[in-house]
């Protein structure tokens, strides 16, 4: 039944027995990168290639620091933090997220509040937070409280849902007349820009991932943007173990982390970061190519860029009329060898977040319910 779709697929990425989600992409100096840390025995937390992807993907992205670290769980661990939040406080976020946006609320001790995403982002609503602010916050000498739970709302922490960048002036105006600090999760949005500026670059913290499957790759890893450069020094601190920089003593002045990103994934993320262009072209075309193909066929429906936004197109995604449509053709397509997901399930439906505060989940609810990701990943130049 989803017979001419798969062929579409297929046909889109050659000949090629089993059809992934987003694998990566490795077309030039990465070989190169990593035999030299190898032969410069440069292998871990320390080496040129760190400090140079970090200043380059600062430089990408137009921000003033960046830090590297482990992987992008961790960096937004970091990221919560250095915001301020700390153990009972509340962060906003959309149910609608990977686990690791909620897991970095919960490391501090504090609790996320799930408000409603916008339909043509796929991301957190500001009306919808409006509305939960408007009813529950309460402004205090001391900061945003909710009226119900006592606790306070520190930090808002909205993801680029597959790369679509969310409304941002908006969610800052109101971050701002809430005294609530912004964070960006755009661990999924490398090369996604929101009215000509590069996501990650909105608020206190901006946080990506460089996973196998993301946009670009470093194996793992993560980085955080900054536009104070003393908060980027403090990040820098505390992924470091909290060591004061000494030639031989070894002094640290509070708990740290060591969540450092060694120079051998830095290498991989410099080799990449030179390819980023061809890579989000890449992307764009197929993105294209498959909103073309969906427009004339019923029962889909593409997800394309919000309006004023560039996305990366992270993964391509379409809704289908109900849950029972999306999970014949989640069957359809991975029985014959293509990949495909559905969304994540809804935070406030896990074990962990039943008990969370959230306002009205009516999109989410319907997103999650009705969509599916498709191959996305770069295509041979
Ligand atoms: C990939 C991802 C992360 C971070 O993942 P890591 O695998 O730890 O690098 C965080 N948030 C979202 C929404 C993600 O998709």
């Amino acid at each position: 039944m989803y017979d001419d779709v798969i062929a579409f697929i297929r046909k889109t990425y050659g000949n090629r027995e089993r059809i992934f989600l987003h694998d990566p992409y490795f077309g030039g100096n990465e070989e190169r990168y990593l035999s030299e840390c190898i032969k410069t025995t440069f292998v871990s937390s320390v080496g040129p290639f760190v400090d140079r992807f970090e200043e380059e993907f600062a430089a990408y992205a137009g921000a003033r620091k960046a830090v590297v670290c482990v992987n992008g769980t961790n960096a937004l661990h970091m990221a919560m933090m250095l915001a301020g939040v700390r153990s009972g406080d509340e962060v906003i976020t959309q149910a609608l997220t990977f686990i690791a946006t909620c897991n970095a609320v919960s490391y501090i001790g504090a609790r996320p509040v799930f408000v409603d995403v916008d339909g043509d982002t796929l991301g957190l609503s500001p009306a919808a937070m409006r509305k939960f602010l408007e009813a529950h916050a309460e402004l205090r000498p001391d900061g945003c409280f909710n009226k119900r739970t006592g606790a306070r709302i520190k930090a808002c922490v909205p993801m680029h849902t597959f790369g679509h960048p969310v409304h941002l002036d908006e969610l800052a105006a109101l971050c701002a007349d809430y005294r609530i600090e912004l964070v960006e999760d755009a661990a999924e949005a490398v090369g996604s820009f929101y009215r000509g500026k590069h996501v990650g670059t909105f608020g206190r913290v901006g946080v990506f991932s460089f996973n196998g499957n993301k946009t670009i790759t470093t194996g793992g890893g993560g980085i955080m943007l900054f536009s104070d450069p003393e908060l980027a020094k403090r990040a820098k601190h505390l992924t470091t173990q909290s060591k004061i920089p000494h030639r031989w003593e070894f002094v640290h002045d509070e708990t740290g982390y060591n969540y450092r990103m060694p120079n051998i994934n830095a290498a991989l993320g410099c080799a990449q970061l030179e390819q980023i262009d061809y890579i989000l072209s890449s992307k764009r075309k197929t993105a294209e190519e498959y909103r073309k193909f969906f427009s004339g066929k019923p029962g889909f429906e593409f997800i394309g860029e919000p309006a004023e936004c560039r996305s990366n197109y992270w993964l391509n995604a379409v809704l289908l009329p109900g849950r029972k449509e999306r999970n014949e053709f989640l069957a359809a397509t991975n029985d014959s060898g293509v990949m495909t997901r559905p969304a994540w399930e809804l935070m406030n439906r896990l074990d962990m977040y039943r008990d969370c505060e959230h306002g009205d989940l009516t999109v989410s609810e319907s997103i999650a319910d009705r969509l599916v990701n498709l191959p996305s990943g770069v295509r041979q130049a």
